[in-house]
């Protein structure tokens, strides 16, 4: 049996208690040395996943939490550390797989430290290749830092991707729930909440992504994700609607074949695949029953009412740094409505406004480009939450 080293960034959010979920399933097969856990303000979890996994060194990226963690670990000799450098450290530790599981931007520098060492990333964070896109691809391939897509449209796409029939790929379809608010008139989505918001349909995932599945900003991402995941055009990149969550994603090819990827809408199927991959192994999720959902229905996405995928389409026309701007403004936006301080629909009317502003940056060359573009994009939304 070979001993294979992980760290899971973020272990304390959905992704990362998915991970550990799964680790533990194949732990009993195998042997794994758990290097990092990382977390934010939920030391407790934090804290009992380091003992339960025996990891080496578990950090929370809030300084003003240290002291809770501290005692919490005291006397099993596991390390702890907190703040943002302490964590570019941890992650930056030598490991063979690294989940890359914190939500947004942040999730950016840890992701290229773990990176570094040419560890295989399983990458769940989507923002890593939106506001990065080939500048992450070049830092990845320089250290033979193998990317494995999580995100469960992308693993299914990796998953049915004949890479050596590339030429004869004319498209990739992405499959979306069309999120809570997909039949609703936009007068009703105009005085939607955070809790209506947050309430997806199908998937159980963290408040951000699951909003923004709401906004369908969440599928944007997901194109940009795919242009550089897969390295095919933007007119190569469809959306379609399909409430079931059943498709998990879908290639088209030159004879006509469509070849997709099924399963129940449970994140440890792609994380257990990117666990094993190039294998596969038993992943303890339910078994799709075909004959009990009976139907699987498809729609084309509203652009009226979903603007998300039309800025997606315009982000990446625009290029350089534009995909960084939209991911940003959205955060910004998603923040503001987070804290009511903003309709729903106000999310992507300031992402639509800050990429009008923002505009003319190069593709980016080092994480300081896309940190600048991200404070700009944040400056912008801030000034403008009076105005909308
Ligand atoms: P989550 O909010 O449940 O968890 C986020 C994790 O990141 C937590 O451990 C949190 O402590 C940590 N974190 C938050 N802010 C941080 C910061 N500033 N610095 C360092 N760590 C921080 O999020 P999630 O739903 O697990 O999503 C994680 C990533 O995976 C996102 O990029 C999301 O788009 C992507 N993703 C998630 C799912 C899902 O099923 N949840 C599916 C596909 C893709
Ligand atoms: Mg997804």
């Amino acid at each position: 049996m070979t001993t294979r080293s992980v760290s899971v960034l973020g272990s304390t959010g959905s992704i990362g208690c998915n991970t550990l979920d799964v680790i533990r399933h194949f732990s009993e097969h195998d042997e794994f040395e758990i290097v990092a856990l990382t977390g934010g303000n939920n030391v407790k979890l934090l804290a009992r996943q380091a003992v339960e996994f025996g990891a080496a060194i578990a950090v929370t990226v809030h300084e003003h939490k240290y002291g809770e963690l501290k005692s919490a670990l005291a006397g099993t000799g596991i390390e702890t550390a907190a703040g943002a450098t302490a964590l570019l450290e941890a992650a930056g530790r030598p490991a063979d797989w690294v989940m890359a599981g914190i939500v947004g931007i942040a999730g950016l520098a840890p992701t290229l430290e773990a990176a570094r060492n040419g560890a295989t990333i399983a990458l769940a964070n989507k923002e890593c290749l939106v506001s990065g896109g080939k500048f992450f691809l070049d830092r990845c391939n320089r250290t033979g830092a193998k990317i494995l897509p999580v995100d469960s449209e992308h693993n299914a796409i990796f998953q049915v991707f004949e890479e050596r029939n590339r030429e004869a790929i004319e498209r990739v379809v992405l499959t979306a729930s069309g999120g809570p608010f997909r039949d609703w008139p936009l007068e009703k989505m105009a005085l939607a909440d955070t809790q209506a918001a947050a309430n997806h349909p199908n998937w159980s995932m963290g408040l951000k992504i699951s909003i923004d599945s709401a906004t369908m900003f969440n599928k944007a991402l997901e194109m940009i994700e795919a242009r550089h995941m897969f390295a095919i055009a933007p007119n190569q990149i469809e959306v379609i609607v399909h409430p079931q969550s059943v498709v998990h994603s879908m290639v088209g090819y030159a004879d006509g074949s469509v070849l997709a990827q099924l399963g129940c809408p449970d994140m440890r199927t792609a994380i257990g695949y990117a666990l094993s991959w190039p294998q596969r192994r038993h992943v303890p999720v339910e078994r799709l029953d075909l004959a009990a959902i009976a139907r699987l229905d498809f729609a084309a996405p509203d652009e009226t009412r979903f603007p998300a995928l039309r800025l997606a389409r315009e982000a990446m026309a625009a290029d350089g740094l534009m995909p960084a701007v939209m991911n940003s403004a959205k955060e910004a936006a998603l923040d503001a409505f987070i804290e009511r301080k903003i309709g729903f629909l106000d999310i992507a009317r300031l992402v639509e406004k800050a990429m009008k502003r923002i505009s003319g940056h190069n593709p980016p060359t080092s994480l300081e480009d896309i940190v600048e573009a991200d404070k700009e994009a944040r400056q912008f939304v801030g000034g403008a939450l009076e105005t909308i």
